[in-house]
């Protein structure tokens, strides 16, 4: 495979905590090229265009994509630019591991979930209408096609990992036909994993037991909007937004991107963490066979976090991102 990717450096924070990825991934000796491209709102204001065609076409040739947070502006017609590259590529599986680190207290220890989010249909597929004036109506999509891909994908990487369990997460005690669809293709493929524990759990259940007992869960799948919302609150229980990185796969291509968005409370000011991002690049990284430059980066950053005296304001330290990334660099 290419070692050339594309790189989107999107807005608020994007730019920030991209340079400082990039620096790291040069000190680890990664031996990529990069095709680095300004899209979101500040390209859309300069040029004219959120994404550029020219970035379209390098992704389309790399297929690997490290993507920064992009805002979305306001009436460009663009719903989010976010679901449009899923869609646009059928990046349909978006894996989200949240894991405990012994450095950074949380109330919660020994977290270690995986949410398999679909990332293409739900009440993301877009069909919305105002009925009325009064009355707007959006339609939930599930199909067989699309569920059967995603579950089939969190069973392979349990089986894969060493893992033991996969927990279908629905709310097919309400929506019978839709969630009921997915949770029964979910026992259908189950079946073909029988050393594999499968459950199901409905949705608000697990929020509750996400912060009571976090420990119990190990692979999470569940459809798009339910993973948007429990990976959040996963990211909660491990120390914030700032730790939580995530990979989008199709057949075709790859896309990997922090959860957190641009961040724009912060933007500017030098003190975004980039841990998110870095995780997400050696998910990307593992997924161009360069096991042992990610697994070098992760080490590096555990070292960091590990010895607390330099760690970004979110996680209680008074670093600037800048700071962070000569910790990290020091340490590779
Ligand atoms: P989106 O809708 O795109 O997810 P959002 O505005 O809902 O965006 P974020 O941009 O993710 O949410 O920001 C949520 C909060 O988390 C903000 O207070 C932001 O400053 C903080 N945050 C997000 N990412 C980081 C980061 N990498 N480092 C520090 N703080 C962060």
């Amino acid at each position: 495979m290419s070692d050339v990717i594309t790189v989107f450096k999107g807005d608020g924070i994007g730019p920030e905590i991209t340079d400082s990825v990039l620096a790291i991934l040069n000190a680890a000796g990664a031996g990529l090229t990069y095709e680095i491209f300004s899209v979101g709102a500040a390209e859309y204001e300069a040029h004219g265009a959120l994404i550029p065609d020219e970035a379209f076409a390098s992704f389309e040739k790399n297929k690997v994509l490290l993507k920064s947070p992009i805002t979305t502006p306001l009436g460009t017609g663009f719903r989010s630019l976010n679901v449009m590259m899923r869609k646009k590529y059928d990046l349909y599986a978006n894996i989200r591991p949240a894991k405990s680190n012994a450095a950074i207290k949380t109330p919660f220890g020994g977290v270690d979930i995986v949410i398999f989010r679909e990332n293409t249909e739900d009440l993301y597929a877009g069909i919305e209408e105002m009925v009325d004036e009064n009355t707007a109506r959006s339609i939930k999509v599930i199909t067989r096609k699309c569920s059967e891909r995603i579950i089939r994908d969190a069973f392979d990487y349990a089986v894969n990992q060493g893992r033991k369990k996969v927990t279908c997460v629905h709310k097919a005690n309400i929506m019978k036909l839709s969630d009921g669809l997915f949770r029964n293709i979910f026992y259908e493929i189950a079946k073909e994993y029988p050393q594999i524990t499968a459950e199901d759990k409905i949705v608000d259940n697990v929020a509750m037991q996400l912060v009571m007992h976090p420990q119990q869960f190990d692979v999470i799948v569940t459809e798009n909007l339910y993973g948007d919302i429990l990976s959040d609150l996963a990211s909660g229980l491990i120390g914030g937004l700032g730790l939580l990185p995530s990979s989008n796969l199709g057949s075709d291509y790859a896309m990997f991107e922090a959860v957190h968005g641009s961040a724009p409370d912060i933007a500017g000011k030098g003190i975004a963490n980039p841990t998110a991002f870095l995780w997400s690049a050696c998910m990307m990284l593992e997924h161009l066979g360069k096991n042992e430059t990610a697994a070098k980066i992760r080490r590096a950053v555990d070292e960091v976090l590990a010895d607390g005296s330099v760690m970004t304001p979110d996680l209680g330290g008074s670093a600037t991102t800048k700071e962070y990334e000569a910790a990290i660099i020091a340490r590779l």
